[in-house]
């Protein structure tokens, strides 16, 4: 099962993240200042499945008080308020096709004029093509949009192995909710909860072939945004193989480093 994919092909990002990660990125990075005088601005956060990018995207909104811009969330809200995007989605979306650029695209915009993004903001499953990449780009650029300032893009990166085994590793409880890994944070009893004893479960798409296809649909959907933020050199890698604490150091550093060499290019 395991051979069933070639590993460096699903997990290209490995050699690039070397150089930045693995001899200790205080070094070779500016390290965030504590306070709150640095503005994130617009980020990009990019995560394979597993990696923990949901957490890490919480401990930003935390530290610098912006929001997390998730297209998932957009819709959701859109079709709540019955505004005219939010009904045009939910018609498309019955029929079983995807919601077009265009109507998420004007979502996004409408988002980004709200007054809580004036410090940054971090997107979530957007900008998902090229298409729509460029858009925000340039839709950003105009002053009206606050922060001035150009989205950047950090991807957490894990090794194939490591992710695989947190998700096919993962049981739940289903009395008190509790997550283990019979890896990394076993419990006491095998299969059993340590708080009151339930018995544990396994979510039904924690397996390995789920995981290679939601690998695949992640590394085909990123690739030319990547290389779209890449190009204009406002991507970097954050090291995701190691504990919460450190990765979120290696994200704030990557931030940090891209946003001194954005602001610079813009001459602001
Ligand atoms: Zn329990």
């Amino acid at each position: 099962m395991t051979a069933s994919l070639p590993r460096a092909a699903v997990f290209a990002g490995d050699e690039v993240g070397r150089h930045d990660t693995l001899n200790s990125n205080s070094a070779s990075h500016p390290t965030a200042p504590a306070d709150n005088s640095f503005l994130p601005g617009p980020v990009l956060l990019l995560g394979a499945p597993g990696v923990g990018k949901g957490t890490q995207a919480q401990l930003l909104v935390t530290k610098y008080g912006i929001p997390q811009i998730s297209t998932g969330d957009l819709l959701r809200a859109n079709k709540a308020r019955g505004t005219e995007l939010g009904l045009k989605a939910q018609s498309i979306m019955s029929t079983g096709q995807l919601v077009p650029d265009a109507i998420v695209n004007e979502m996004v915009l409408n988002r980004l004029r709200e007054k809580d993004v004036e410090r940054g903001y971090i997107l979530d499953g957007y900008p998902r093509t090229l298409e729509q990449a460029k858009f925000l780009d340039e839709t950003i650029a105009d002053p009206e949009f606050l922060p001035r300032l150009p989205v950047i893009a950090v991807s957490i990166v894990a090794s194939y192995d490591q992710l695989l085994q947190r998700i096919t590793g993962r049981r739940i409880c289903a009395t008190c909710k509790s997550i283990y890994n019979i890896y990394t944070n076993p419990p006491k009893v095998d299969g059993i909860c340590d708080c009151e004893g339930a018995p544990l479960s396994q979510r039904s798409d924690d397996t390995e072939p789920v995981f290679i296809q939601r690998m695949k649909t992640f590394e085909e959907q990123t690739a030319p945004v990547i290389a779209h933020y890449r190009a204009l050199g406002r991507f970097e890698e954050a090291d995701g193989n190691q504990d919460v604490e450190a990765v979120s150091a290696a994200v704030e550093a990557a931030l940090f480093h891209l946003r001194q060499q954005a602001t610079r290019e813009v001459g602001a």
